[in-house]
């Protein structure tokens, strides 16, 4: 079956999906066991890709460029992503406002919504619509909170209309706008299930005062289907944190790290600083403190022995790291046929199947290694 599921034809892999979850949504799946790979990070992406702005970090590239939405949505799922996050990340009000562009907000919004709808009929996954921390909520300004809430409320209508399964609320750094958002979603999102995910900073205590744990278990016992982590903190500095949730809570946990190479002096993204320099790495050379595979791999590793159910990557996601949660956690995505088989190179692979020329030789022309 597994060897069947990793060869099969793409095209079949739809119809493999309906046969193993018939027209069941997230809070099912979830319930019977089972786990979702989800690729995050689309803003980050289109910016290495040059198609939007670092800074003001907001999705044009969906009216732009909707045919490059696409094919990054298809390319996840064929890393192995089980959902396919509709790209409204910062399409709200604020962020359209900043580039002059908020008469197109309901357009970006209806347009990323049905790209997402689309790719996910045509591959069997889900579809997510997609709120975020607003840039505006400031706590105790009951004006700020009634314009957070406007903006929350427009975008979850909209995602209703365009098809969503279920509605995700990210990278809240205070309890207060993460429960605003679940709120809103509970009066604004049609009965659709939401999932509520924090980012931690340099401590687990929220910026309003919250201990991570004790925010998610509430947010939990508020309604929300799913709860966690994800953005600001790299595998390493996520994952004892992670260990207090999955201790508060009772139901699925979600953890979805950005793929950096955090530290405990340096616990989030956003405090890296460029190695050998003390330069901030945020955002602009991030990629300076990349995490290796293996140490990907490890996360995912520790992510399924603690039981938590919704993982994959934020900002700085790229298809081959995402592709590891899916051999992980046993899923069965298309891009796992192309998993590395470095035995086959004809220098650092097998000696057996290749010329001591270039095994040995040509290797230690290359890493200044002695031949042994
Ligand atoms: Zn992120």
């Amino acid at each position: 079956m597994w060897t069947f599921c990793v060869q099969m034809d793409t095209r079949l892999r739809p119809w493999l999906k309906f046969w193993m979850y018939p027209s069941v949504g997230l809070v099912e799946r979830l319930r019977d066991g089972d786990s979702l790979v989800v690729a995050e990070g689309y803003i980050f992406e289109f910016e290495r890709k040059g198609y939007l702005k670092a800074g003001s970090f907001v999705p044009e590239v969906v009216v732009e460029h909707p045919e490059l939405v696409r094919a990054q949505h298809l390319e996840y799922v064929h890393a192995g992503s089980d959902v396919v996050l509709a790209f409204t990340y910062y399409a709200h009000r604020e962020k359209l406002r900043l580039i002059g562009r908020e008469d197109d907000i309901e357009a970006v919004n209806m347009k990323a919504l049905k790209i997402a709808r689309e790719v996910a009929d045509e591959t069997g996954t889900l579809m997510a619509g997609n709120i975020c921390n607003t840039t505006v909520y400031m706590r105790d300004n009951p004006e700020a909170i009634q314009k957070a809430r406007g903006m929350n409320k427009e975008q979850i209508e909209w995602a209703v209309k365009g098809g969503a399964d279920f509605i995700l609320g990210e990278t809240y750094m205070e309890f207060g706008e993460a429960m605003l958002a679940l709120e809103c979603i509970k009066e604004y999102g049609n009965g659709l299930p939401a999932v509520i995910t924090l980012s931690a900073s340099m401590t687990d205590v929220l910026h309003d005062g919250v201990p991570i744990d004790e925010a998610c278990r509430k947010l939990e016992d508020a309604g929300a289907a799913v709860v966690g982590l994800n953005c600001g903190r790299g595998p390493k500095t996520m994952l004892e944190s992670l260990r207090l949730v999955k201790a508060a809570c009772k139901g699925p946990i979600a953890a979805l790290p950005v793929p950096y190479r955090t530290t405990p002096e340096q616990p989030t993204f956003f405090s890296l600083t460029v190695p050998y320099t003390d330069k901030k790495a945020f955002p602009l050379d991030l990629q300076s403190c990349q995490c290796s595979r293996e140490e990907i791999y490890d996360f995912a590793t520790e992510c399924k022995n603690m039981g938590i159910q919704y993982v994959g990557l934020c900002c700085g996601n790229s298809s081959n790291l995402l592709r590891i949660f899916a051999e992980v956690y046993g899923k069965p995505a298309p891009a796992l046929q192309y998993s590395p088989e470095m035995e086959k190179h004809y220098i650092f692979g097998d000696k057996k199947k290749f010329n001591s020329y270039f095994t040995v030789t040509r290797k230690a022309g290359l890493t200044g290694k002695q031949p042994s």
